[in-house]
């Protein structure tokens, strides 16, 4: 019989970021910019962490030197209807300097160049940059800034009371150790949430985004009391078959059926706006599509290898070169992946969420990647610290009761001897994601398969077990989706219409009037609970 025990430390700060990715570095960097005492739990390393740890090669923003004055542009691509996209469009430029000076290069051979994901007609709104190593530039300028950065640290709950949050429940993913953070303000920092739905090769881990993040935050702000939006509004990337990689907006050559007759084109990003292209051509018996690189110049072939690079993408060259194979002589095949969740926690243009002292930044609700990243890390870190200002202290005896809950939520996962692996767990939850409220979702299945997933998720709380404290985080994780898959699951069947890839089979058509409408999920006494809203 083991008898494991974590031992409890804590923490203080003022302001606490939950994830380093740069949505969590830049608000660490601008709040103790602010002045505040600011500490980073990362389950990982925000050296190599999230989605951006193997680099990024482009950045959304507005130049005005480049692409003409503001309102101009953004009339032209009509992305400031929203009070948050146009706090983005004033932003982005001011962050592009800053990474500059820090060290990124945002300049490609001296110049700004705007290049790739270009939609046909519209200013090209996409900087290219060199993007290999931000990660480590921006974790140097943390730690320069006075951050104190603790990495291997998975949060699991927040510590809120009455509305407030003062703070977080974590632990230590490769010691015995409960970390408690008591903070003034918590920011919430977490990235994307993969691992819902199964992926293009079968793999757990082998994602076109990061595997390790499991919408711990949608999660933790759900269990606070934190509303979530478009949960069912599922998205898809595109790449080379079988690769859990996809460089998007890189590919220089063209789309072609097995015929030669060009479907698409690299440079315009075919496969960045239309990802379902190759599953549709697949089902109309036309596929596969390839992506021929034949006849492009020496000079777009480097290129697109460079970029290629710097957005992660090595491991597709290597294979090329490993295997002794030349792009420009061999077109290849490119598939549609795998779902993931881009919808998460609401907040708003100054990264406020309706708890006090909670902020939420970056992929929480995935808009505008690295750029809505770093311009609404800066915001939710300059929010966080004036409110960590006039935060009242920190009550000891507020923290006692969820200590204990996690402590002994925990001790028990690592003190079974018999039980469900999270291997186990993970692939349970992903079939029943992709049977019941997968590409094909109706009434009668969505119902079914809530049922299923909600009788799982009550075994799997019980069963669960972990060998060490890694393997207790993916058990974490697990539950963690678990919630998420909840949650999707009820706002799919709410979404009585087809939109983007919620394919409802028994209302196929778009209902126009729910265009300016989004779909929240509330947490009442534990249950997740449907509500329409006006978008603002
Ligand atoms: C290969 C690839 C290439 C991309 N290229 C581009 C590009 O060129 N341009 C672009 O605009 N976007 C790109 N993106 C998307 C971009 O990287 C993301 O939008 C961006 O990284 C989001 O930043 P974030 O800080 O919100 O999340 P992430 O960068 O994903 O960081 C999340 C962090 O949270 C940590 N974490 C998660 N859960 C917990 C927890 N419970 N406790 C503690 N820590 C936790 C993780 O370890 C991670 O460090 C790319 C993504 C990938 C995967």
């Amino acid at each position: 019989m083991k008898d494991v025990k974590l031992n409890v430390e804590q923490i203080d700060a003022d302001v606490l970021c939950i994830g380093g990715g740069p949505a969590g570095l830049c608000a660490a960097i601008r709040a103790s910019e602010k002045g505040a005492s600011v500490v980073i739990a990362d389950k990982s390393n925000t050296l190599r962490s999230g989605d951006a740890g193997m680099g990024n090669d482009h950045f959304m923003c507005h130049i005005p030197d480049v692409q003409g004055e503001l309102p101009g542009f953004y009339n032209k691509i009509g992305k400031m209807s929203q009070a948050v996209s146009k706090i983005f469009w004033e932003n982005a430029y001011d962050l592009v300097k800053r990474w500059d000076s820090w060290g990124i290069p945002m300049k490609y051979e001296g110049k700004y160049e705007f290049a790739g994901h270009s939609m046909p007609g519209l200013p090209k709104f996409m900087l290219h940059f060199s993007g290999q190593n931000t990660k480590v530039k921006l974790t140097k300028k943390a730690k320069k800034s006075g951050v104190n950065i603790i990495n291997r640290v998975m949060i699991l709950d927040l510590i809120h009371d009455n509305g407030a949050v003062t703070g977080a429940i974590g632990f230590d993913v490769r010691e015995s150790k409960l970390l408690v953070f008591k903070a003034k303000a918590v920011i919430l920092a977490t990235g994307k949430c993969m691992r819902l739905f199964p992926q293009n090769t079968g793999s757990l881990f082998n994602t076109s985004t990061s595997p390790i993040n499991t919408g711990d935050g949608r999660a933790m702000a759900y269990r606070a009391g934190c509303e979530l939006s478009d949960m069912e509004l599922n998205d898809r990337w595109s790449g080379p078959k079988y690769f859990a990689r996809n460089g998007r907006g890189s590919w220089m050559g063209e789309y072609k059926d097995p015929h030669g007759v060009q479907i698409g084109s690299g440079k315009e990003a075919t496969s960045h706006f239309y990802p379902g292209l190759y599953e549709d051509y697949q089902k109309s018996g036309r596929g596969p599509v390839y992506m021929d690189l034949a006849g492009i110049s020496n000079k777009d072939y480097e290129d697109m290898k460079y970029w290629l690079i710097h957005e992660a993408n090595t491991p597709i060259l290597d294979f090329f070169k490993g295997e002794g194979v030349d792009p420009r002589k061999h077109p290849f095949e490119f598939m549609t992946y795998g779902l993931f969740t881009p919808g998460g926690i609401n907040y708003n243009e100054k990264c406020e969420t309706p708890l006090s002292g909670l902020y939420a930044a970056g992929d929480e609700f995935m808009s505008f990647y690295i750029a809505g990243a770093a311009v609404f890390g800066s915001i939710a870190g300059e929010s966080a610290a004036a409110f960590a200002v006039k935060a009242r202290s920190f009550d000891e005896e507020r923290t006692q009761a969820p200590v204990v809950k996690a402590k002994e939520l925990l001790e028990a996962v690592l003190n079974r001897t018999d039980g469900a692996t999270w291997q186990e767990a993970n692939s349970a939850i992903q079939q029943v994601m992709a049977d019941y409220c997968g590409l094909t979702r109706s009434e009668t299945l969505l119902t079914a398969g809530l049922e299923h997933l909600r009788r799982l998720k009550k075994k799997v709380s019980q069963v669960l077990m972990a060998q060490n404290p890694h393997e207790l985080m993916r058990c974490v994780e697990v539950l963690n989706l678990f919630d998420i898959g909840e949650i999707t699951f009820t706002a799919a069947k709410e979404r009585k219409e087809s939109r983007q890839h919620h394919h409802r089979v028994d209302f196929p058509f778009t209902n126009p009037i729910l265009n300016e409408q989004r779909l929240v999920i509330k947490n009442e006494n534990g249950q997740p609970v449907p509500e329409w809203r006006m978008r603002a």
